[in-house]
């Protein structure tokens, strides 16, 4: 089995959910004791969102890339960075490594077209919603993006930083999610993307009958199908 190295901390409550889904799928797949080989090099997540609000993405990416090579030294065989909106900086993180970065948005390129979805909803921070990074390298694969109007936008990125990331998961917040959720639908959403990876952690499939893509569960998949292969 190859090792992956994350970049996490992004926030920490949805880094653990990649640490158990990763050691729970590795051993449906191996079964018995096996379990993934995981190293993780976990930020102060406080600092890396002042950059993002400051829009200072150099200092990010520089911050990300010091990881990214700790990890590639301590024997990663490649890196994963554990959230959407730092995938801004994911050029200059693979530009300094030699091991590959597993993207989360080919990740979910590759699962939004198994499912047969041309058109969908996309949910994140406003960096991601609202910035080509993201967007651009899924619409590169044939996937038409549609993100939430203005008020909706602002009300997804405040939950994500003032709920989400503290580890609130609240029954209000899910309702205004479900609510942008049907505004997409109605806008011609074959599915809803789920682009920021503490969103799951709030709504799942269950709550909607709209098909819902959550980055983490399809990052991890990806992971493990690598890590085995
Ligand atoms: N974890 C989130 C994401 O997937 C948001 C935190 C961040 O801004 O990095 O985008």
């Amino acid at each position: 089995m190859k090792t992956v190295g994350i970049i996490g901390g992004m926030s920490w409550e949805s880094t653990s959910t990649y640490y158990r889904r990763l050691n729970q799928l590795i051993n449906e797949r191996l079964g018995g004791l096996h379990s993934a080989e995981i190293l993780l090099a976990s930020v102060d997540f406080a600092p890396i969102e002042e950059m993002q609000s400051r829009g200072d993405w150099e200092a990010a990416g520089r911050a990300l890339k010091a990881k990214a090579q700790q990890l590639e030294k301590a024997g990663a065989d490649c890196i994963v960075i554990a959230t959407n909106t730092m995938h801004k900086v994911a050029p200059e993180i693979e530009a300094a490594i030699s091991i590959p970065l597993i993207h989360i948005v080919d990740a979910l390129a590759n699962h939004l077209k198994k499912n047969e979805i041309e058109r969908a909803g996309l949910l994140g921070t406003r960096f991601t919603m609202q910035q080509p990074f993201y967007k651009e390298r899924l619409e590169q694969q044939g996937i038409r993006v549609l993100i939430p109007k203005e008020d909706d936008s602002k009300t997804v990125d405040s939950i994500i930083f003032k709920e989400l990331c503290h580890g609130q998961f609240t029954d209000d917040a899910r309702k205004q999610y479900l609510k942008v959720i049907d505004d997409l639908s109605a806008k011609g959403a074959q599915g809803v993307i789920l682009g920021c990876t503490e969103i799951g952690l709030l709504v799942q499939q269950e709550h909607s009958a709209l098909p819902l893509f959550d980055t983490t569960e399809v990052h991890c998949q990806a992971l493990v199908e690598w890590m085995l292969n």
